[in-house]
């Protein structure tokens, strides 16, 4: 006893000094000069290093020894056999794991655990090596992590067998099912299983011999051989029918019994509750924007694996906070299609966030689908036609008519089964790793983190709008449209309406562009004329008046010269030009196309200086009309004196009307004066309205693009004649309706419809062909203007050699 207590004391010395000293020695090498310059600095000393590779080797030698103590690996020193301090390290690790793994020995038979027993392992398992602490264990240390938690106190562990009710049956002989209940029987379980005494007693159980044990067991099972290695359910799995619900999709059907209608807060609550005990619910909103400033959430649909629920949000607007409850849940998956606006207008309309997000469209775009829409989705994996012409519907009516309630459901109604046929394909695209799934889950979690923000207006932020337009305009012009800009922002945020209800903008742009004189000149910019644009035409007048009194600076105008060597020709004998060579150079200027060049750019200018229909409202001078124009009613021929370089020629907008009915009559004579023009044949815009966009204002259409050809320089660059005469053919009226243009006014036009212009567009195509002389240049302007575009096509026709053309 009191050898104990005199060693314990003396441990506890030891402990305290030994602590000491490892304390103050952990604080001197902290103190070491830093590694770096510091250190650097300080070894250029001799002294100093000569010191440092001297305690350097005592420590080395003395850590040595207390390694080889412990029967470690321990040439730390040896420099022959060690690369580097990597290496070094991994020495001290395992031998402080090793060291303590003895500690941990010693400590357990201080316990009185035996320590020196070998826990018991299956046969053929190897015993791991053992591994206490890992505290300065690097990553790539010996041992692998199974290894760390393996069988280490399996001699501690219960044998959970000592519990079984029944005893494992480990004898020698083949299995015999062990049910003795047979649930959903269409044939009953055969007696031998029912009859408790026959299984209770073994032979193994009784105190006999093995082969005495045997014949018992072959006696008593003789009779019952065949029940005993049958399958218990064999009858019923060979009569089993495959129904129908299994082999299509696992959907409920969209019918009454499991829709709601919620607009009551008591619905709403159980909604909630309901989707709280859920793992996964489908989420889909439906917006309006139109009639609001900001836009108005109307209607959200939730669809669960039974149900479909449609949230009438207008009425439960300031109470729908509630379900940040489920949608906020990180243990409910919330499945969206293309969420990044649902995300932003449920934080806007409800404060709802959400966590554990899943967007069918990034899985769609990971498994590189066709299409990435949901009507594609429902296509491909739920066979399902859907008809999105509901989906820019007035989401604000009440009662929601049944196709748009049937609508609004198919939205969210497939979404869960999509999602678990997506997540299937996502896993098995990536051979069972979940790396492109996980990719969507990550995708999907940026989505849910986006933040609703507020459309800011700024001084400049007309100019973001302006650009987009890529139009040049003078400084009058750029001045109404920033007045005009503002005027909009204000009056849509006082009234709650869009700005695209308020004023579009590219009637904003024409009203820029014309700055027009008098107030009937705004009215005319615009077709239909939106409501508050009537209201306030004389306030808006007085802009457009404040414009037209700054300074005018136009846009710098400069000729360019061809660019398409091919096209030269040193004998092409022009209607226009008797007595010198043209080389015909074509440009293509799409209104709104993307990026066009420089030249393009420059055409479009020089083209735009040009037409404008709402001449009326504009001054006349210097405008010399062409004789020819009078033999061809839907050409004008102008022609821009030298001094009128950079003055307005506008076709009259009354002729146009006036002269719509006689296009037929003339079109023949028309053609024959064409006959020795190069002429463009230029389909009318294809396009019509196929969708409208989500600003109306935002005009993009696509344009048939046939001249681009002739740009090409790489393009036929042997063929240096023109194209033959024969070759020209005049443009086919036949192919576009021009009478709409003459009936236009007469019915209809009272309400402002902003759908019908793009119903409209296919129809109003006005076609003009002009040609003009300027300084000396012709130019074929052939231009086709819709309601919502205008697409030029000009071949400009240069006079002279090559060498004297213009440089570009
Ligand atoms: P969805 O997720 O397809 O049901 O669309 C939700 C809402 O986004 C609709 O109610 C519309 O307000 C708006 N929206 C969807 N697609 C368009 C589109 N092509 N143009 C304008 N708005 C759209
Ligand atoms: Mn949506
Ligand atoms: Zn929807």
């Amino acid at each position: 006893r009191s050898n104990k207590f005199l060693c314990h004391s003396a441990f506890n010395n030891f402990k305290y000094h030994g602590f000491g000293a490892v304390l103050s020695a952990t604080k001197a090498s902290a103190s070491l000069p830093q590694a770096g310059d510091e250190f650097d600095f300080y070894r250029s000393f001799p002294g100093f290093q000569e010191f440092c590779e001297s305690q350097g080797d005592k420590l080395l030698h003395f850590m040595s020894q207390i390694m080889q103590v412990h029967g470690c690996r321990s040439h730390l020193r040896d420099r022959n056999k060690l690369t580097g301090l990597e290496e070094r390290f991994d020495l001290i690790v395992d031998s402080n794991d090793v060291i303590l793994e003895r500690v941990g020995i010693l400590l357990d038979e201080a316990d009185g655990v035996n320590r020196s027993q070998q826990p018991v392992m299956p046969a053929g398992f190897q015993p791991p090596k053992i591994v206490v602490s890992s505290w300065n264990r690097k990553g790539s240390g010996s041992g692998s992590r199974s290894e760390m938690f393996r069988l280490l106190h399996a001699k501690n562990v219960a044998r959970p067998q000592l519990k079984f009710k029944e005893k494992v049956d480990n004898s020698n002989t083949p299995f015999i099912p062990k049910i003795f209940i047979k649930p959903n029987a269409v044939k009953p379980l055969p007696s031998y299983f029912t009859n408790k005494q026959i299984r209770k007693e073994r032979p193994e159980d009784l105190d006999v011999p093995a082969a005495l044990a045997d014949l018992i067991h072959q006696q008593r099972t003789q009779e019952h051989v065949e029940d005993m290695f049958a399958h218990p359910y064999q009858y019923e799995l060979d009569h089993l029918l495959l129904p129908e619900s299994l082999l299509s999709k696992p959907e409920v059907p969209m019918d009454e019994s499991n829709f709601s209608f919620i607009d009551t807060l008591e619905d709403l609550v159980a909604l909630n509750e309901k989707l709280c005990k859920l793992s996964e619910f489908a989420v889909d909103l439906e917006h309006h924007s139109y009639r609001s400033f900001l836009g108005i959430t109307s209607l959200m649909q939730i669809s669960t694996r039974e149900e479909d629920f449609i949230i009438d949000t207008l009425e439960l607007r300031s109470e729908l906070y509630i379900l940040n409850e489920a949608f906020t849940d990180p243990a409910i998956v919330k499945v969206f299609h293309g969420a990044d606006s649902d995300i932003e207008w449920l934080q806007r309309d409800f404060g709802l966030y959400v966590v554990r997000l899943f967007d069918t469209h990034q899985a769609s775009r990971a498994l590189n689908l066709a299409r990435h829409s949901l009507d594609h989705l429902l296509t491909h994996f739920c066979n399902v036609g859907s008809d999105k012409r509901y989906q820019l519907a007035d989401w604000r009516i009440r009662p929601l008519p049944d196709e748009m309630v049937q609508y609004a459901r198919t939205d969210t109604h497939y979404l869960l089964y999509i999602y678990d046929c997506v997540r299937a394909q996502l896993l098995d695209f990536n051979h069972g790793q979940p790396g492109l799934l996980q990719s969507v889950w990550n995708k999907s979690k940026d989505i849910s983190l986006k933040k609703y923000m507020k459309p800011i207006y700024t001084e400049e932020s007309y100019l973001e709008v302006q650009r987009k337009q890529k139009r040049s305009f003078n400084t009058q012009q750029l001045t109404a449209f920033r007045l005009l800009f503002a005027w909009r922002d204000k009056l849509a945020r006082q009234e709650d309406e869009s700005t695209g209800y308020v004023l579009p903008t590219h009637m904003m742009i024409k009203i820029s562009e014309e700055l027009p004189k008098e107030p009937q000149g705004i009215i005319a910019c615009c077709n239909p004329v939106p409501p508050l644009v009537r209201q306030q035409v004389n306030a808006l007048h007085l802009l457009v008046q404040q414009a037209r009194e700054m300074p005018l600076l136009k846009p710098e105008v400069t000729l360019f010269g061809p660019h398409d060597t091919s096209r030269v020709s040193e004998s092409d004998h022009h209607p226009f030009s008797a007595d010198g060579n043209f080389i015909m150079y074509a440009c293509h200027a799409l209104t709104y196309e993307d990026s066009l060049p420089v030249a393009q750019m420059k055409a479009r200018r020089i083209i735009e200086s040009f037409e404008n229909p709402f001449r009326m409202y504009l001054p006349s001078s210097d405008v010399h009309v062409n004789k020819n124009a009078k033999f061809d009613p839907s050409s004008k021929i102008f022609e821009v004196t030298n001094r009128a370089k950079y003055s307005h020629v506008y076709p009259d907008l009354d002729l146009v009307h006036k002269y719509t009915d006689e296009r037929n009559k003339a079109k023949q004579s028309y053609k024959e004066s064409l006959q020795n023009v190069a002429t463009v044949r230029q389909q009318s815009a294809k396009g019509g309205a196929k969708k409208r966009e989500r600003v109306p204002s935002e005009v993009g259409e696509s344009t048939p693009k046939p001249s681009k050809k002739l740009m090409t320089p790489a393009e036929k660059p042997q063929k240096t004649e023109p194209p033959p005469e024969e070759s020209f053919k005049p443009f086919d009226y036949s192919q576009s309706d021009l009478k709409v243009f003459a009936g236009n006014k007469s019915k209809d036009n009272t309400q402002f419809d902003p759908n019908r212009q793009a119903h409209d567009f296919k129809k109003k195509v006005n076609i003009q062909q002009t040609v003009i002389h300027i300084r000396g240049i012709f130019c074929f302007l052939v231009q086709i203007q819709t309601s919502r575009c205008v697409n030029h096509c000009v071949f400009i026709l240069y006079r002279g050699f090559r060498h004297n053309w213009p440089k570009r």
